[in-house]
């Protein structure tokens, strides 16, 4: 990404969420975002995963130009290139756990089967149960599963401990680590949560819409290809 700003408009009041952002993510690694409330993670989170459009600036994925691509070629990125995890799981309540998998793994061109992106967030014995028959971290590991199901090569969370107190969110953390390591899929995660952080090849922090400090992880060699 390069140069990325974002101004949100409200009738005359106007937000400048994104000040010049540039940022490579690189294949495989995991990287956290960090930063106050307001300093404009989401925005960037959600214009990398193509969710939104900057106001101005580039983002190149594989050979796509995010920001000059049409709806039809975003929504293909959306549905093969990455993976969304929320704070609130959004689950769909009437559905299984395996159920809720599927409907992702129906639609994708090179899926795994549910019953194998469940297995490896440590939810096997779970298929069955409905959302409301879970715990929080229960529920969010299977949106993680449903995330990962379709291989994404690039898995985005947005606070995904945020709802779930420290020892919940260990089995979160877990989950993340396993798709990174054992898919190798390419892993941001904004999160306050200090373990999760730990992880992390790579820290990013924002302020007020600005990157102030990008530090690498002494203790990991992380990969450094791009994707372009
Ligand atoms: P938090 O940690 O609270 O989730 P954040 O770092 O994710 O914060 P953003 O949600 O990216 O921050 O918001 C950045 C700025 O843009 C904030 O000032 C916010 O009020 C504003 N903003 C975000 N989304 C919108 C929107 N849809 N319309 C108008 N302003 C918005
Ligand atoms: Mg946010």
């Amino acid at each position: 990404a390069r140069g990325l700003t974002k101004v949100y408009r409200m009738g005359e009041v106007e937000v400048i969420a994104l000040r010049g952002v540039d940022l490579d993510l690189f294949r495989g690694e995991f990287v956290v975002l960090l930063g106050p409330s307001g300093s404009g993670k989401s925005t960037l989170l959600n214009i990398l995963g193509g969710l939104d459009r900057p106001t101005e600036g580039t983002v190149l994925c594989r050979g796509l130009d995010l920001v000059q691509a049409t709806e039809r070629e975003l929504t293909r990125f959306r549905r093969r290139v990455v993976g969304f995890v929320f704070q609130f799981y959004n689950l769909i309540p009437s559905l299984t756990a395996r159920e809720n998998v599927a409907i992702v793994t129906e639609i994708s061109e090179n899926p795994m089967a549910p019953e194998q992106a469940l297995e490896l967030v440590g939810l096997s014995k779970r298929h069955d149960h409905f959302p409301a028959q879970l715990s929080g971290g229960e529920q969010q590991r299977v949106a993680i599963a449903r995330a990962i199901a379709k291989r994404p090569e690039v898995l985005l969370c947005d606070e995904p401990t945020g709802a779930l107190d420290s020892a919940t969110g260990i089995s979160v953390l877990e989950a993340l680590q396993r798709a990174n390591h054992d898919l190798g899929t390419t892993t941001a995660v904004i999160t306050h949560n200090a373990d999760i952080a730990r992880m992390a090849d790579r820290v990013v922090t924002l302020s007020d819409g600005r990157i102030a400090s990008i530090s690498d992880n002494p203790d990991k060699i992380a990969p450094r290809e791009l994707f372009w």
